[in-house]
């Protein structure tokens, strides 16, 4: 009845619970790409890390280069410690991460900030984490709040129904 716990879910406890600052940098990493517009990045991050294609394949359908590919996941495995933990983590908030709106429009080659209109001469990851750190800072501490809850949600679940399941030498 042991195999009703699958093991990923051990892990991504023991992530959640362990190293959340490592978590932390990583979600913000992510949220930033979502905020500046860049949500290529997590994409390309979840196709590459999480459905495991190969860089040439997600390079040649969002348009990046496969050196870009690699370098978003040296990044990202640089913060969070190795693939696997990159991996859990990506996984289980790709879908909330996708949700965030951008703060940062172009327009044509300008870019502009929508909460306080300045007008932004890079990515605007830098006028982001320094002028809105509270709006990142919101969205990492949702993320998290909400990953821990599905993570400790599936745990209880499996011992539920671990529960009620009669053992092999009953039968
Ligand atoms: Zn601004």
């Amino acid at each position: 009845m042991w195999e009703l716990f699958n093991p990923i879910d051990f892990e991504a406890r023991a992530l959640v619970q362990n190293v959340s600052g490592n978590i932390t940098s990583l979600l913000e990493y992510l949220v930033l790409k979502m905020l500046t517009g860049n949500g290529i990045v997590v994409e390309a991050l979840k196709m590459y890390i999480v459905d495991e294609m190969s860089p040439s394949t997600v390079a040649s359908k969002l348009g990046l280069s496969k050196h870009q590919i690699r370098g978003y996941a040296q990044r990202v495995v640089e913060k969070i410690g190795d693939f696997r933990k990159a991996f859990l983590v990506i996984s289980e908030v790709y879908d909330l991460l996708m949700r965030i709106k951008p703060i940062v429009s172009n327009y044509g080659h300008r870019k502009i900030c929508m909460v306080c209109g300045r007008e932004l001469s890079t990515s605007g990851e830098d006028h982001v984490k320094r002028y809105h750190r509270e709006v990142v800072e919101d969205y990492v501490y949702s993320i998290l709040t909400i990953l821990k809850i599905r993570v400790s949600k599936r745990m209880a679940s499996r011992i539920h129904q671990m529960a009620n399941t009669p053992s092999t030498s009953s039968l």
